[in-house]
């Protein structure tokens, strides 16, 4: 039903007028109330507390929901519970979402209501509204929603928990459980909801891969070194790759064992890499064939670290730039090419000197040109072995390096490339 009908048939109901219905309907479908809760809520306005809508909600099992479902009842096994915390209507509103599965399928939830939900046990829901997220059918249970719990366990193919390893995880999961070491911390001050807070952000790492996490209510757990079971996180794409999230209803707790975490980063071809729209932690082999303009010695805004060029910031115009090192090389495998970016200390190894020596050579030459010229030298036409963090958008692939070195071919696969060549 379209959001016009949905508004007609309340209206008559309610033997208001439709365009007012339509209107507050519309308000509360935009801070996402799903449908059967917006009608409840005007009913509740217009003073008329009965149960939404008199058509019986068909029974279905969950292989048999399709995005075009307007309401159903359903017997499943709940998967996992997480908690989180939502704004709308200018209210702080918590909500709980997961999986939930039967013999058929599993499909996720989100319910705008406390019903107690626990993993594992298996529940009638009844009256639950069907929502589309990320193509898929979701079951949202509210005001009008009732879950009875059954006498038995329903066995279902899918495992009970949101126990998962980094590899496992898509943007979208949510109650999912993780054992990670935690690599690196930063704290940052970021504008929230009230004011200013403290978050941190950093790196957790299993035996699958390296993950980029963000932990909304700093805990003490999360120290480098520190090896972590996290329950209750969710998980949201940042540049293309998932993030951890870390809500204030996820718990940490330190484990005896250290958890042991991949070393090395998987490699990838560059065409594979850039295909995938982004990789937190990967392996490219190529060569350089050309360095970027903004290579060598750079100017920064002092105010927001953007590179000026000619005196002049993009967003705070005349400014008096900071000198950096940086280098942008571009990476190509046979298969495809990325920017890669190379920071202060990546480009002072390339350039055999640091900041200062750039300046003095600079200032000797009386042409800040030849910082770049010099790295240019260096790596132009040389195989490299890079690691580091993708990111995809609409100007390109830019591979921010981690690691960045010369890649010394194997001898004895170089003497039997030799030999192959000679016996052409
Ligand atoms: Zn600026």
């Amino acid at each position: 039903m379209s959001l016009d009908d949905h508004a007609e048939e309340l209206a008559s109901d309610l033997g208001v007028d439709k365009e007012e219905v339509k209107e507050k309907m519309a308000t509360l479908l935009e801070y996402d109330v799903p449908v059967e809760e917006a009608k409840q809520n005007i009913r509740r306005t217009y003073g008329d507390d009965s149960p939404s809508g008199t058509e019986t909600v068909p029974t279905k099992q969950l292989a048999d929901v399709e995005t075009t479902d307007g309401n159903v009842s359903t017997t499943v096994r709940v998967l996992s519970v997480g908690k989180r915390s939502i704004q709308y209507n200018d209210q702080e509103h918590v909500i709980f979402e997961g999986e939930i599965a039967d013999e058929t399928a599993k499909l996720s939830y989100t319910s705008w209501e406390d019903f107690d939900l626990e993993p594992g046990e298996t529940v009638t829901i009844g009256n639950a509204d069907i929502r589309e997220w990320d193509g898929q059918p979701e079951l949202n249970l509210g005001e009008s929603t009732t879950i009875e719990r059954a006498d038995g366990t329903l066995e279902v193919p899918y495992e009970v928990g949101g126990d998962a390893t980094l590899a496992e995880l898509a943007p979208g999961d949510r109650g999912i459980t993780v054992e990670v070491q935690v690599l690196e911390v930063e704290r940052k001050i970021i504008d929230g909801r009230d004011g200013e807070t403290e978050i941190l952000s950093g790196v957790v790492g299993d035996d699958t891969m390296r993950l980029p996490f963000t932990d909304w209510e700093p805990r003490p757990e999360l120290e480098p070194g520190n090896s972590v079971r996290i329950e209750n996180v969710f998980v949201r794409e940042f540049r293309g790759v998932p993030s951890v999230n870390v809500s204030e209803f996820s718990t940490a707790e330190g484990l005896p064992e250290p958890v042991a975490v991949q070393e090395t980063a998987p490699r990838w071809s560059v065409r594979d890499a850039v295909e995938s729209g982004g990789l937190f932690d990967v392996e490219l082999v190529g060569s350089v064939v050309a360095i970027r303009d903004g290579s060598g010695l750079i100017e920064r805004c002092p105010e927001c670290g953007r590179v000026v060029q000619n005196g002049q910031c993009r967003s705070h115009g005349e400014v008096d730039g900071q000198d950096d090192l940086r280098t942008k090389a571009i990476l190509d495998d046979g298969t495809g090419t990325v920017t890669v970016i190379l920071d202060e200390n990546l480009t002072a190894e390339v350039y055999g000197g640091d900041l200062a020596d750039a300046r003095e050579h600079a200032r000797d030459a009386m042409d800040r040109g030849v910082v770049a010229d010099a790295i240019r030298e260096r790596v132009v036409g040389h195989e490299f072995r890079v690691r580091g963090s993708l990111s995809v958008d609409d100007f390109g692939a830019n591979l921010e390096a981690s690691e960045f070195e010369e890649h010394a071919v194997d001898p004895a696969d170089r003497a039997r490339e030799l030999l192959a060549e000679a016996g052409e």
